[in-house]
C-alpha cells in the first residue's frame, strides 16, 4: 500500500472513530457520587485511591480519609494530605491481623473504626471518602457484611466513596459503581528489596 494510501486508511479509521467516541461522551452525560472498588494482589491500590484525593483536592472538594488495618503515621501521604485544610486523615488500625494476633481486639478496633467512617458516609459535606484496606474487614469476618453494605449503599448521592484491600467480596463488587483489580505482574519486594519511601510508604 502507497504512503496516500495508507494516510487515507487512517483518516477514515479515526473520523469514525471520533463519531463512536463522541456518541458515547454524549450519552455518558448522568452525575452520580459512586463508589469505586481497587482490589486485587498486585500494587497500586491505595495510591490510586490517594491520587483520586489529589484530584479532588485540587478541585476544592472535601475530603475524608479512614485507614483501617495499618497502624503507622510516618507515611509520606498521611504527612502530605493530613495538613491540608479540606482533608481529615484517620489511622484506625492496630497493624495486621499476624501482628496483632488478637481476633476479638481486631474485631472491637475494626468496630470503633467504622463508626469513624459511617460519620463521613452520613455527612453529605464529604465529596470525597476514601476507605483504606477495608476489604479486609469483610473477608476476616470483624465487621458484619450487612451493615457495611447498608452503610455504603446509603451513602450521600453525590459522594464518592473509594474501598481498597485484597479479596473484595462479591456483594461489595456488585454493588460498587466501578471496581478495578490490579494483578500483580512482579513486584521488587520479592527480589529482596525492602519497601521503599515515596514508593511504597
Ligand atoms: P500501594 O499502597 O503501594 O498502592 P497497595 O495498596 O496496592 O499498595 P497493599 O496490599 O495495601 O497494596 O500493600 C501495601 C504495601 O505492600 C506497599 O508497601 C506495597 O508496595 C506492598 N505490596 C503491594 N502489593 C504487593 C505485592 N504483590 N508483593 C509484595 N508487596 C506488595
Ligand atoms: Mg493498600
Amino acid at each position: 500500500m502507497t504512503e496516500d494510501k495508507k494516510d487515507q486508511y487512517h483518516k477514515i479509521r479515526m473520523e469514525r472513530k471520533k463519531a463512536q467516541i463522541d456518541a458515547s461522551i454524549a450519552r455518558a452525560d448522568g452525575e452520580k457520587g459512586l463508589l469505586l472498588v481497587i482490589t486485587g494482589n498486585g500494587k497500586g491500590k491505595s495510591t490510586s485511591a490517594f491520587g483520586m484525593v489529589a484530584r479532588a483536592l485540587g478541585h476544592g472538594m472535601k475530603v475524608g480519609v479512614c485507614q483501617f488495618i495499618k497502624s503507622r503515621t510516618d507515611t509520606g501521604e498521611e504527612a502530605f494530605f493530613s495538613d491540608h485544610p479540606n482533608c481529615e486523615w484517620h489511622v484506625l488500625g492496630d497493624g495486621f491481623t499476624w501482628d496483632t494476633q488478637d481476633r476479638s481486639q481486631d474485631i472491637a478496633t475494626s468496630e470503633k473504626g467504622w463508626q469513624v467512617a459511617m460519620n463521613m458516609l452520613t455527612d453529605e459535606s464529604y465529596d470525597l471518602v476514601v476507605l483504606d484496606e477495608l476489604t479486609y474487614l469483610l473477608s476476616y469476618e470483624y465487621l458484619d457484611k450487612d451493615t457495611v453494605l447498608n452503610g455504603l449503599s446509603e451513602k450521600p448521592e453525590m459522594q464518592h466513596v473509594v474501598v481498597t484491600g485484597r479479596s473484595a467480596i462479591a456483594e461489595l463488587k456488585e454493588l460498587a459503581d466501578t471496581v478495578s483489580e490490579i494483578k500483580d505482574v512482579k513486584h521488587a519486594y520479592k527480589a529482596g528489596i525492602k519497601a521503599q519511601k515515596g514508593i511504597d510508604l
